[in-house]
């Protein structure tokens, strides 16, 4: 399964990124603001069990093997979590950073056999794996 943000102009750069990965038609696609950021921070509370138990049917109904995480720079949800900081790069990539460090921990928890990658695409397009 993919997670990734609804901000529209990620939309062809996840599309292409996963074609080129050759997933295509192999991958559901949960999209919700902030993607990683939407599903952990306390910010959208509301949001995570809707996350987990779609994932969990994902998984019975389509034999799920994999989490794919893609969060993007410059995101609506990571300038929300930062209230009233001056919303920097920095401050941006810790922000990124804690939510693939809170999803990973859940997901390992809860999906000892399942795999979980992490990525953050900057705005020139260039997409970073964080391990
Ligand atoms: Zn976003």
């Amino acid at each position: 399964m993919v997670l990734s943000c609804i901000d529209p102009r990620f939309q062809p750069i996840v599309f292409n990124y996963l074609n080129k990965k050759k997933l295509k038609g192999k991958y559901s696609l949960f999209t919700i603001a902030g993607a990683s950021i939407g599903v952990t921070a306390p910010k959208f509370k509301n949001w995570h069990k809707t996350f987990w138990d779609n994932f969990e049917t994902s998984i019975k109904i389509h034999n799920i093997q994999k989490l794919i995480v893609i969060n993007h720079r410059d995101c609506g949800a990571a300038k929300i979590i930062n209230e009233k900081k001056k919303f920097n790069s920095l401050n941006e990539l810790k922000i990124h950073k804690s939510s693939f460090k809170k999803i990973k921990k859940i997901f390992k928890k809860k999906y000892r056999k399942l795999k979980i990658e992490t990525y953050l695409i900057s705005l020139n397009k260039k997409i970073e794996k964080f391990n």
